[in-house]
């Protein structure tokens, strides 16, 4: 691996930046390069933060391969500059030697619910122009999945430490352990003078699978584990069933408890995983098993029973997968975990304001609900996706929140 300045220098700054381009927060990649080659490192990390408050984290697990690195043009070499590394080391120096300017208030308050990614990015935002800002969360911290989803392998949890004394220090008021939708209603905000709510809840239920032993007691869900590893025990033969990031999170953080071995149960084949590669080459690494082309139809207390799952390519060129219930295999499992995706919770509601067919918060392009001045970005809106793409919205939804406020 070479030094991240070596690195920097390979960068052509092309004029029309496919790196840039391709990043869902447009993160303009040749302008911090020069500020880092000159030296000038409080200036590239003043950018990157202004454009991307949430850059010291998406550095780290944003699929790279899939944005910025995935089109540098010197691809075409077999050898793309790693824009990553260096925005790693830039953001989080800003971040640790971050001086807050004097922020002068201007009275408006506004209610933040869930502190994960879009709640911090708009919680920031709101802050730097002067709004008052109660950030909600029903968890003890900050973070959402940034700090009970991913584990501290893949992501260091000082990070989120560092924002929250950021929003401190900005004069964010912070309510932990508190669920909006139980005993504080989106209803009860405003006539507390909150003049909008911006709600980012995430995604945190998980997706039952719905087979014959899914309430057993050595049966678990990948993000009630991933929460607090520590607090489950779990047996020697761990199947995991999933194939995206959060089963392979999951089977990592299995392997690491020392005790056991992971196998993930997966319905396709090795090219059709969800999870980013380069984290199925790490879990590969680490010892995870693979058990590919397989579809678990009831879970027992030792195993799970699962079908054969042939792969069909049709005469058009497209690729069918067919159960074959013929062939039966029980897989040896003492313990299951059960990673297929996740919705937004039952509890949040507001008068007004819509749900589409899975839950999720109904908002027009810019984020706005049916009910004036609730607002909401993040997985509650898109789905489960990316923590870039959920802070790119959010500051779409802050730069229509904030004339809402000014015209109300
Ligand atoms: C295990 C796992 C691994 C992932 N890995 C990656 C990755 O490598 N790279 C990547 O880019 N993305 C990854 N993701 C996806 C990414 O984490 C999410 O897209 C992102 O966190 C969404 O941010 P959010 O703010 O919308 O929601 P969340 O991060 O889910 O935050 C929501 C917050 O709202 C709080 N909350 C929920 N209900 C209420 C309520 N009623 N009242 C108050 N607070 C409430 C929750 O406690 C939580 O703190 C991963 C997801 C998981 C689960």
């Amino acid at each position: 691996m070479s030094s991240i300045k070596k690195e920097a220098e390979r960068c052509l700054k092309c004029k029309k930046a496919l790196c840039s381009a391709h990043c869902p927060i447009s993160t303009p990649i040749p302008e911090v390069m020069e500020l880092f080659l000159n030296g000038e490192i409080n200036k590239a990390g003043e950018l990157l933060f202004i454009n991307n408050p949430l850059s010291a984290v998406t550095s780290i697990i944003c699929p790279h391969e899939r944005n910025c690195t995935g089109h540098c043009v010197l691809n075409k070499k077999g050898a793309p500059v790693e824009f990553y590394r260096i925005e790693e080391y830039i953001s989080r120096f800003y971040l640790e030697t971050m001086e807050i300017p004097e922020i002068k208030k201007n009275g408006i308050k506004v209610a933040v619910a869930g502190a994960g990614p879009a709640g911090i990015t708009m919680a920031i935002l709101l802050l730097m122009k002067g709004y008052e800002v109660t950030l909600f969360d029903a968890g003890d911290n900050i973070g959402g999945v940034l700090r009970y989803g991913i584990p501290p392998f893949r992501l260091p949890k000082d990070l989120l430490d560092m924002y929250k004394d950021v929003m401190l220090r900005m004069g964010v008021h912070f309510r932990p352990n508190t669920r909006i939708g139980a005993n504080i209603l989106i209803e009860d905000l405003f006539p507390d003078g909150y003049k909008a709510v911006f709600v980012s809840t995430g995604t945190g239920r998980p997706n039952k699978l719905g087979l014959v032993g899914e309430t057993l007691g050595h049966v678990h869900f990948a993000v009630d584990y991933l929460k607090s590893p520590k607090a489950f025990s779990l047996g020697q033969h761990v199947a995991v069933i999933g194939a995206g990031n959060v089963a392979i999170d999951a089977a990592r953080t299995v392997i690491r408890s020392g005790r056991s071995k992971a196998n993930i149960l997966h319905y396709m084949g090795p090219d059709d995983m969800t999870a980013n590669n380069d984290e199925v080459e790490m879990a590969e690494l680490d010892g995870v098993e693979f058990t590919h082309y397989v579809q678990a139809v009831r879970i027992m207390d030792d195993s799970v029973r699962c079908v054969r799952v042939k792969r069909v390519e049709n005469e058009d060129g497209t690729v069918e997968f067919e159960e074959d219930y013929n062939e039966i295999i029980d897989i040896p499992a003492d313990s299951v975990i059960i990673a297929i995706g996740q919705g937004p919770g039952a509890d949040l509601r507001a008068p007004g304001v819509k749900l589409t067919q899975r839950g999720l918060f109904e908002v027009n392009e810019w984020g706005e609900t049916a009910t004036p001045g609730v607002f909401a970005a993040g997985d509650i809106v898109s789905g489960p996706r990316t923590v870039v793409e959920a802070v790119a919205f959010t500051k779409k939804v802050f730069a229509r929140m904030e004339e809402y406020l000014n015209e109300n």
